[in-house]
């Protein structure tokens, strides 16, 4: 799964160039160039990290990333403040506010690119393999197979379970498992996991989930890495 990146930013030509350039890194980028239209913008789909400009029409950079960090939903969201400014007041500010990095400009494409790698990279290491393991869970995307392990550490022998998963169920634990902790909505999950031109109810985001508890579950009665949080929704849960 390509990792998602929006873009926050009212000049035309520099808006253009980082599309085209973080796309050609292959990932999938949409562009903002109004501070009031982020909250439509991450409505629509949760993006993997922002790339957010300080100075906008409308809501200031700061101001946005801000607001972000308060929403339980946003405030994992890692954040790439990008200024004219390059005083280190202004720096600490950012910061402050909750980025996670800063860049100054202009800067140099391949100097964004490593930013971001990077920042991704701390965010959510395993949206960059094949292979996601979180406790006894394996999930390899290449082989698109999902296996439990029972350790014997006496025996030093590792027993895998294979777990039988739908391919919507596959799907769905791969992005969770990608985003360890944070929480989604079963909108954004339709929207992320199903696809915006899919309309499906609500509730069918429920039945995969309990369907997908019950498989990880299996005939061994393994742990339940999935958490519910009433009115907000599901997440995946990095210690269970
Ligand atoms: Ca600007």
């Amino acid at each position: 799964m390509k990792a998602s990146i929006l873009i926050v930013e009212d000049e035309d030509s520099l808006g253009i160039l980082l599309t085209y350039n973080l796309e050609n890194e292959g990932y999938e980028v949409r562009l903002c160039t109004h501070g009031d239209q982020v909250d439509l913008f991450i409505d629509e789909k949760l993006p993997d990290l922002i790339l957010l400009d300080w100075m906008l029409p409308g809501i200031s950079g700061v101001e946005i990333c801000r607001r972000l960090r308060l929403r339980s939903q946003t405030r994992n969201i890692p954040i790439i403040m990008a200024t004219a400014r390059g005083e280190e007041a202004e720096k600490l500010r950012g910061f402050d506010v909750g980025a996670d990095d800063y860049l100054v400009k202009p800067f140099a494409m391949k100097e964004l690119m490593a930013r971001v790698k990077a920042v991704l990279k701390r965010s959510a290491p395993d949206q960059m393999s094949d292979k996601l393991v979180s406790g006894d869970i394996v999930l390899d995307a290449s082989t698109r197979r999902v296996t439990r392990h029972m350790a014997d550490a006496e025996n030093k022998t590792d027993t895998g379970v294979e777990v039988d998963l739908g391919p919507t169920e596959f799907k769905l634990l791969q992005y969770l498992m990608q985003r360890k902790g944070r929480v989604f909505s079963r909108e954004q999950l339709l929207d992320n996991v199903w696809g915006h031109d899919v309309y499906v109810d609500e509730r069918t985001v429920d039945v995969h989930i309990g369907r997908l508890r019950k498989a990880l579950k299996g005939k061994q009665g393994f742990a339940d890495p999935i958490r519910t949080i009433r009115g907000a929704g599901y997440s995946f849960n990095d210690k269970f």
